[in-house]
């Protein structure tokens, strides 16, 4: 395939799935790409780790049906056929009572509302994809939308614990696309996809990919400076230069290793990010099998309870259970030692299902992860930072880029994807080169997937 990126050298900071993906299209493009990675794992917020003779995920993750970026993604390295797809199931825990929310009829029997309640509900959620069609849903707030449409106590006892988890008290304050468009991703009864093996077999296969092109993939590598004019600086002390550099850290990690030109051509777009707090529980017993379950009012510091093993099957004998709180990096929680969080949450968890006694938990990890949902503000896509920094060969792709996508691996390979297109479209011989060509022409492709009268 002739590209105008044959023999552009690329180098590519992070190596989560983003960073992946971008290594492994440019090398297939016919670049000559370096990853440097930071962790020594590849896969960020997807990585792993041993237990008993088995890799896993530190953080839950499945694939919905509707990733066709990542699907296809995955079908190019050969591995679309390890997933294996199963219909999951939502529970409620309101008030430390248990309630399965899947069908009609388990909502009519919902009774932390009441009967009109439950009406209103149910007939709201089957229109609201419709409702928010030719609303300037990016401009307006989450909470004012949903109050509107479903009346305060719908919004206050269902909608904000079950949505938003993941801003905590900004939930409210968030445009009301992102939740219009995670609406259009996932339902309550839902078809979810694990890969068989779990998700080392995926970056495995990508990474042997980027080396099949005559890519290089550096571990345990931090980038600890980048100037203006490309150089990137490792750990090591080795400076590394390219024709470009691509960015898929947080813009927070970024600027604070960027030089001082850098950091002053660097969008000046100060988004605060929530981090996450996560348990993994080791069970001798299965929970409710309900995939997904939000915790309200019962007494739990973590708001949601995965139980990954009624997708991903069980581990060792063992039944995979995560529970989480996204939280602010400078929290108390998230500063805890991670053996006291494992302490209490054992103990609320075993609270929480009258049948689980702490004999059943056969083991406990706690992770964290400082950097996973920018909290987007209203009017974001017109404030949405560039991809070209300007005057630089520096290229940003974050999450922060992908709103009003929800952040997944889909939509990070969707973002890799346009970001290598506008690079080819940009030096491509006859084409207007240079970065005002492929600034504007990311904006329109970033504001054109951003459309909410498209969906
Ligand atoms: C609890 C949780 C549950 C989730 N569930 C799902 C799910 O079910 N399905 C789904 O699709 N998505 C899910 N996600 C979201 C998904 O994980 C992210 O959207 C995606 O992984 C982001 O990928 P990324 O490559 O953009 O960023 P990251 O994965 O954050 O990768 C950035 C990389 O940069 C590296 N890095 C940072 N600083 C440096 C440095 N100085 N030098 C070199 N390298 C550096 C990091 O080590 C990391 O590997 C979940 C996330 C969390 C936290």
């Amino acid at each position: 395939m002739e590209t105008g990126l044959r023999g552009m050298r690329v180098v590519v900071l992070g190596g989560g799935i983003c960073g992946l993906a971008l290594a492994h299209r440019l090398g297939r493009a016919g670049a000559v790409v370096e990853l440097v990675e930071g962790g020594d794992q590849l896969g960020g917020l997807g990585t792993f780790f041993p237990w008993r003779e088995r890799w896993v995920e530190r953080f839950y993750h499945c694939v919905m049906p509707t990733d066709d970026d990542l699907l296809e993604l995955l079908d190019e390295v050969g591995v679309r056929e390890r997933v294996q797809w199963r219909p999951t199931r939502m529970g409620m825990v309101v008030d430390g009572r248990h309630f399965p929310f899947n069908t009609p009829w388990d909502l009519l029997r919902f009774t932390p509302l009441r009967p009109h309640e439950r009406v209103r509900f149910g007939l709201v959620s089957l229109l609201l994809r419709r409702l928010g069609k030719g609303k300037d849903l990016d401009r307006l707030r989450t909470e004012d939308w949903l109050r509107g449409v479903y009346g305060d106590r719908i919004w206050e006892l269902l909608l904000a614990p079950m949505f938003g988890s993941k801003f905590g008290a900004s939930f409210g304050d968030v445009p009301a696309l992102y939740l219009w468009q995670r609406l259009g991703r996932e339902s309550n009864v839902s078809v979810r996809g694990y890969p068989e093996g779990g998700y080392h077999g995926l970056i495995d296969a990508l990474r042997v990919s980027i080396e099949r092109s005559g890519g290089v993939v550096r571990t345990s590598s931090p980038v600890t400076r980048v100037t203006a004019g490309g150089a990137v600086t490792l750990a090591s002390g080795e400076v590394r230069t390219a024709d470009r550099v691509i960015s898929t850290l947080p813009l927070p990690t970024l600027r604070s290793i960027a030089d001082d030109e850098l950091a002053r051509a660097l969008p000046d777009v100060r988004l605060p990010y929530q981090g996450v707090v996560n348990a993994l529980f080791f069970l001798k017993r299965p929970l409710t099998g309900h995939y997904w379950a939000p915790v309200v009012r019962s007494g739990t510091e973590f708001d949601g309870v995965i139980e990954m093993s009624a997708l991903a099957g069980e581990v060792d004998g063992r039944h995979l259970v995560y529970v989480m709180r996204y939280t602010d990096r400078d929290s108390a929680l998230y500063r805890e030692d991670d053996g006291r969080i494992a302490a209490r949450w054992t103990d609320q968890l075993v609270g929480l299902y009258p049948d689980l006694t702490p004999a059943d938990v056969d083991d406990v990890r706690v992770f964290k992860a400082p950097f996973v949902e920018p909290v987007y503000p209203l009017g974001y896509l017109a404030q949405q930072p560039p991809v070209v920094v300007e005057g630089t060969p520096l290229l940003l792709a974050t999450t922060a880029h992908v709103y009003p996508s929800v952040t997944s691996w889909n939509s990070s390979v969707g973002l890799a994807n346009r970001v290598v297109g506008l690079l080819d479209d940009a030096v491509r011989p006859g084409s207007p080169d240079g970065e005002e060509h492929a600034g504007a022409l990311v904006d329109q492709l970033l504001q054109g997937g951003g459309d909410p009268h498209r969906g």
